[in-house]
């Protein structure tokens, strides 16, 4: 695996790798990530090599979404670890620039993409700007590589649908591919912020998990939404989560699931301290139940 750090030499690697002497084209698969990486990202690095002939992952942690008051500063970088980690997993190409090497501007000068509607509510009301950031580095990382194919994780499902919209809205000739979320035996995602949790609130963290699925039972077998909604809030509430949002939505426009909506997501950010969590798990939901 090579190890870049400039946009130049990236480019003149990619060049030669993408078009070899005997005149075939390779494609290429990008694996866009933060680092500190775990199961959950090698997962989307094996996907991305049954696409692809060279594949790509970007470790980078991007100021760009990142709100006031959030852990940038403290957000684990372990670059040596992770190169190890991609190296197993058949990396071809780990590209982990510093920021002035990325943003020829500085962050508050340089030109911003705009996330579209699905990226409204949820995360993004919690979040203001935080996906504006997302799809920002995803294009100007788009624009550096020029994927054919790029792979995200379903476990941050509404990045996942920014993306798609981005990639739609924009025109990217990028196709995406969603990744199923890699969890640990007890049930919780794996994610680089679980390393913020402490003992007990490790032990807690699980219970987001269950009680997706406990609420996810509820709704199959017909209580309403609203009644389904307000009990999940009560069992975090009574786990020593604070719930940050638990919605039901529809699993491929993300607008609020109706009646008339089959193929939903329930999706939940939950605080556990100070460490913000997020899950989410498809619901199929039968006919004819009241949304309210
Ligand atoms: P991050 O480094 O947190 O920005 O994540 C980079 C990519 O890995 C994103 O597409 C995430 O959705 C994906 N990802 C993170 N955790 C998991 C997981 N537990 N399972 C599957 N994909 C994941």
């Amino acid at each position: 695996m090579q190890l870049i750090s400039d946009s130049s030499a990236l480019r003149r690697t990619l060049a030669i790798l993408r078009f070899p002497a005997e005149q075939s084209i390779r494609r290429v698969a990008l694996v866009p990530t933060m680092g500190n990486l775990h199961e959950g990202h090698l997962s989307l690095i094996k996907q991305a090599r049954e696409h692809a002939d060279i594949v790509i992952a970007t470790v980078f942690v991007n100021p760009l979404q990142f709100g006031v008051g959030e852990d940038f500063d403290q957000y684990p970088r372990t670059l040596e670890a992770d190169a190890d980690k991609l190296a197993g997993a058949g990396c071809d190409i780990l590209f982990a620039p510093a920021a002035d090497e990325l943003f020829p501007s500085t962050a508050s000068n340089m030109t911003h993409v705009t996330a579209g509607a699905a990226g409204r509510g949820l995360c993004g009301a919690k979040r203001p700007g935080h996906f504006d950031g997302v799809v920002t580095i995803i294009s100007l990382l788009f624009n550096l590589v020029q994927p054919d194919t790029a792979v995200f994780g379903e476990k941050d499902y509404q990045q996942l649908q920014v993306i798609r919209a981005l990639v739609r809205d924009l025109h990217f000739p990028v196709e995406i591919i969603g990744a199923p979320i890699v969890r640990n035996h007890d049930g919780l995602a794996l994610s680089s912020r679980n390393a913020y949790l402490s003992d007990t609130e490790r032990a807690t963290a699980p219970s987001l998990y269950r009680t997706l699925m406990c609420i996810r039972e509820l709704l199959e077998q017909g209580l309403s939404h609203a009644q389904a909604i307000e009990e999940g809030i009560r069992q975090l509430d009574a786990q020593g989560f604070t719930a940050d949002y638990l919605e039901l939505r529809d699993r491929y426009t993300l607008a609020q699931a109706t009646t008339d909506t089959r193929d939903a997501i329930l999706l939940a950010a939950a605080y556990l301290g100070t460490t913000r969590l997020l899950d989410n798990v498809n619901v199929d939901l039968p006919a004819s139940v009241e949304a309210s």
